[in-house]
């Protein structure tokens, strides 16, 4: 429906909280998990921890 709603599909895959983009990677204040953004991609590897 608006602009937001674009960047709201994209959530931890933890636990599906919000994630905060900044210039080189993606923080999520849930769970403190932060992913790797290269050449503008958002990197979400599926390794467990
Ligand atoms: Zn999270």
């Amino acid at each position: 429906m608006d602009k937001e709603l674009a960047q709201k599909i994209v959530v931890c895959r933890v636990c599906k909280g919000e994630l905060e983009f900044q210039e080189k990677e993606a923080i999520c204040h849930s769970c403190k998990k932060s992913y790797p953004i290269k050449n503008g991609i958002l990197i979400m590897l599926d390794k467990e921890e």
